[in-house]
């Protein structure tokens, strides 16, 4: 019997300059036993420019459009021209060159007619996925191993939510289609991530940060032994190393707590990755593109019991949140009902959400929908919308049986404006609001107390014998 396949993916900065390119090669290198599936991000950057240059078009400006992105599409040829022979050179310059025909070409169109841009953003966007997959394929032949493109459009089959498509339960048959005979004549398949089509065959992506979740469902579909996600830091950190510096890899988490990172802000994941992995139940790796043999992110079906009952703490900023208050909740039933529908009728995720008596809170990250929200909101009652806001969640699956937790927790933030305070559903996190300004001072103190102080005290209870203190 064959062996089940690993699902390797790349994202942005573990293809970011020749030299990240060289790394990937040799990563693959040491897993070509394993019968490696290659899903790659566009490279550093590239999405962001591709999605400012259609702005540009719908501002009217084409040629500038286009024009934006001759650096980027620079730096592949720069790739190819360090890491590739002559003919392999020439042929990716040929791809890039037909990639820019075809993107000029669109920004015409979106100049044109603006309203044509959701499809057409995709169209543009996917390019980005497109080459970085072209050129990875090569770079790996080059390395002397079987790379072989494959078309991620064909595997991927999604609503027609442009944006933000959901893949369709085809996907898995699509997906065996395209990359099983590939596996069987010993190729090393390599798609890009994001990407995908609708059955009209137009060509839709997955949200951003949707590479990860194509290597889940790629993995799925493929029932592989495991999905590792190559990045730039060395796995699931304790905090968001840019907040805190000296953040520590988690070597074990549950999907529930994955999941519950991943929503809650941690970018290291994408929050719909771990789905496809709980349904085939399969391990997930987070793993450092820039230092393969550094602590790496286990993710499984049953994290192990740790002495730490506090996992991780996840936040995500630019949060808005709505409280509607009335007298008419009061014991009334249909009320949430009611404002529920409001929020579903204009495709409005809430993320948290806390209730008293007369009022209810919700948070919301994508407002886009705010000015026709409100009006719709203010028939059940009075509307108080706050801004600039920061969720905080702390996680770790022991949060479900440790007593007093919460008032360990709010005693060492007892100076910052706390509200709307929620242990979630899944009892694997409690969650609460603070405002953006203060959240970085919240964090690091969290941190320090759940994850610093825990190893002073850790020593101390050797030498001591005193309790470790548990937050
Ligand atoms: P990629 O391009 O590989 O998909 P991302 O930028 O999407 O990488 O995700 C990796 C980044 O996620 C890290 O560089 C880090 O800044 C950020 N991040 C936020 N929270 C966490 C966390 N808890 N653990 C690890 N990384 C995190
Ligand atoms: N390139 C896409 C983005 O930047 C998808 C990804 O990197 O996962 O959002
Ligand atoms: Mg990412």
């Amino acid at each position: 019997m064959r062996a089940k396949p690993t699902i390797m993916k790349f994202g942005g900065t573990s293809v970011e300059d020749a030299n990240a390119f060289r790394n990937v090669a040799a990563i693959v290198k040491t897993a070509v036993h394993s019968q490696p599936v290659i899903v790659v991000s566009a490279i550093a950057g590239f999405t962001n420019a591709l999605l400012k240059s259609v702005e540009k078009a719908i501002a009217g400006d084409a040629k500038g459009a286009t024009r934006s992105l001759d650096a980027d599409l620079a730096r592949h040829n720069a790739i190819a021209k360090e890491l590739l022979k002559a003919e392999a050179a020439t042929s990716i310059e040929q791809v890039i060159g037909a990639a820019r025909a075809e993107i000029r070409q669109l920004h015409r169109i979106i100049a044109a007619h603006p309203v044509t841009s959701p499809p057409l953003q995709d169209e543009i966007v996917a390019f980005g996925e497109h080459l970085s997959s072209q050129l990875l394929a090569a770079v790996l032949r080059e390395a002397g191993l079987a790379g072989s493109y494959v078309v991620a459009r064909r595997c991927i089959r999604t609503n027609e939510e442009y944006g933000s498509a959901t893949p369709l339960p085809s996907t898995d048959e699509s997906t065996r289609t395209e990359i099983s005979p590939l596996l069987h004549a010993g190729k090393i398949p390599v798609l890009g991530g994001f990407i995908g089509s609708t059955d009209k065959r137009v060509t839709t992506t997955l949200g951003r940060g949707g590479s990860d979740y194509t290597a889940a469902l790629v993995g799925a579909a493929l029932d592989a032994r495991e999905i590792q996600i190559w990045t730039d830091v060395s796995g699931v950190l304790t905090a968001d190393p840019r907040v805190v510096s000296n953040a520590q890899t988690i070597p074990v988490l549950s999907y529930q707590e994955a999941a519950e990172l991943a929503y809650f802000g941690a970018k290291v994941l994408h929050p719909k990755t771990i789905q496809p992995a709980i349904d085939k139940n399969i391990p997930v790796r987070v793993c450092n593109s820039r230092e393969p043999k550094a602590a790496s992110t286990l993710i499984v079906s049953k994290s192990e019991a740790t002495p730490q009952t506090v996992k991780a703490i996840a936040h995500k900023s630019g949060i808005t949140t709505v409280q509607i208050s009335s007298a008419r909740m009061l014991g009334a039933y249909g009320f949430l009902r009611a404002l529920f529908e409001i929020f579903d009728r204009h495709r409005t995720a809430v993320d948290v959400v806390t209730t008293s008596e007369v009022s209810v809170s919700l948070s919301i990250d994508d407002t886009s929908n705010l000015p026709e929200l409100v009006p719709d909101l203010e028939q059940l009652g009075t509307v108080e919308i706050e801004k600039d806001r920061t969720i905080i969640s702390i996680i770790g699956e022991g949060l479900r049986t440790t007593p007093g937790i919460a008032s360990r927790v709010f005693s060492v933030i007892n100076d910052i404006n706390v509200s709307m305070i929620s242990v979630g559903a899944s009892s694997v996190n409690l969650t609460f609001m603070v405002d953006e300004a203060h959240a970085e001072e919240a964090i690091k103190r969290l941190h320090r107390v759940c994850f610093e102080e825990q190893k002073e005290l850790s020593a101390d209870y050797t030498d001591k014998k005193v309790g470790l203190r548990r937050v």
